[in-house]
């Protein structure tokens, strides 16, 4: 009975979602005329009951007799591979992916083309670029690129065990395993029963050195056995402050790839793409003016949207330019100067009680700052001669100072040019 009713599943459902979705399940047992089917984890478990919940139903209907229910349970079994009947390995995902972040979902422009064909092809062959490191600000499609590639590794090998989980999900995992004395068994689940790992804001880490030193070992341990291995972070590795070097220098030894933020066309296009998706129209020039606007944050322009699919379909209120503009203008950005010293500070690898104090440590970044401030953000000397606590003197000649050292460091004076968008530059 139990491999008919397995059989009589599997011919109604496609081979695909059979190889992808089913690889685990098993009848369990039956009791009266309840089937008891068990799978790998709660979320394939709740995938299959959500997805396939109707054509289980039937097939235990046309077996059992008209009064047959079933039940799906999650085996808690820790049993090492070998001792498993069969050879179906099994697929391990901790987070449910979402389902809108595959690839087919996912705008390319110019910003994002390159993290995107990286992506795709670390899914058709994992193991290849390794590690894949992916880096960008916050609301540019990371997390949308990191679940599209176990989306898409689970489909094209159904045979690998794919994981995507955040930093913090590995950091609890760990701290679970030492107050229950079984790291061994944590450190085993990630560097023995994973085929590929993906690692989603593994920023969060940055001042968290033990953990650190678990994923060095864990990344060895994978690394070492070609296992694919990916990372996506809101910065560049080398900006990862507190990150062991170690690390850095293993994030870095494989493919490092950055997403900008869109350009107008790209905006335009997501724009356009969650509209339709929600099954609003939005007029041509709604959308150009959606896009015109530097919101470089996709997040922002869905919760847009959102809102106006809410106006439209509960209050019977269509979108209007006025109502875009207005949500355009809501979040208040936080204060601009704020935000640029924080990216100096980042730039030059110095704290902020470092810049705006004496040490000499941060003599550049002082410099830059004091160009910025003046030149670009439009305050007065006097202002800036305050904030620091210096003469007009010198500032003035720190603004010099700071002039020179971008003139000398273009790469420099991009970084600070990236803010534009972001800073309310009043020059
Ligand atoms: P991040 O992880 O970089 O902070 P997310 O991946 O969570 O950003 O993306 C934020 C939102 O924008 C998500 O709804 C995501 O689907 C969407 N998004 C981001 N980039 C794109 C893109 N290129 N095409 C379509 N949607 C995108
Ligand atoms: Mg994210």
């Amino acid at each position: 009975m139990h491999s008919s009713l397995l059989g009589a599943i599997k011919s109604k459902v496609s081979e695909k979602a059979w190889k992808t979705w089913f690889i685990s399940f098993d009848v369990l047992k039956i009791e009266g005329n309840k089937v008891i089917f068990c799978v790998a984890n709660p979320f394939i478990r709740e995938w299959l009951e959500r997805r396939y919940g109707k054509t289980i139903t039937r097939v235990v209907k046309e077996k059992l007799g008209e009064e047959a229910t079933f039940e799906i349970v999650v085996s808690e079994e820790e049993s090492s591979e070998e001792d498993q009947p069969l050879a179906r390995k099994k697929p391990v995902i901790l987070s449910p992916l979402n389902p809108e972040f595959t690839f087919e979902n996912f705008v390319v422009g110019r910003s994002n083309q390159l993290a995107y064909s990286a992506s795709y092809e670390i899914s058709t062959s994992p193991g290849r670029f390794n590690p894949f490191f992916l880096f960008g600000g916050v609301g540019l499609g990371k997390t949308h690129l990191a679940q599209a590639i176990a989306r898409e590794t689970l489909k094209t090998h159904p045979d690998l065990r794919v994981m995507y989980i955040t930093s913090e999900d590995f950091m609890n995992d760990m701290i679970e395993g030492i107050k229950n004395k079984e790291l061994f068994k944590v450190r085993e689940k990630y560097r023995k029963k994973v085929d590929v790992l993906i690692i989603d804001d593994i920023q969060f880490l940055m001042d968290k050195p033990g953990i650190q030193q678990e994923l060095f070992h864990t990344f060895n341990y994978l690394h070492d056995a070609g296992k694919q291995l990916v990372f996506c972070s809101d910065r560049d590795p080398k900006f990862l402050e507190g990150f062991h070097e170690r690390l850095i220098s293993r994030f870095k030894m494989g493919l490092v790839v950055g997403i900008e933020p869109p350009d107008p066309q790209t905006r335009y296009e997501v724009a356009k793409r969650f509209a339709e998706r929600e099954g609003l129209e939005l007029p041509e020039d709604y959308l150009r003016y959606l896009a015109s606007m530097p919101v470089d944050n996709f997040r922002h322009i869905r919760g847009i949207i959102l809102k106006l699919v809410a106006r439209w379909k509960f209050l019977g209120v269509p979108p209007t330019l006025d109502l875009i503009e207005k949500e355009l203008a809501v979040p208040k950005r936080s204060d601009p100067t704020e935000e640029m010293l924080k990216t100096i500070c980042t730039l030059f690898d110095v704290s902020k009680e470092e810049l705006l104090g004496r040490s000499r440590k941060a003599a550049d970044a002082r410099a830059v700052t004091c160009y910025a401030l003046v030149k670009n953000a439009g305050f007065k000397v006097t202002d800036v001669a305050r904030l620091l606590g210096r003469s007009k003197s010198t500032i003035s000649y720190l603004i010099n100072r700071g002039e020179k050292l971008l003139t000398e460091n273009p790469k420099l004076a991009g970084e600070l040019r990236k803010l534009e968008p972001r800073v309310n530059y009043a020059g």
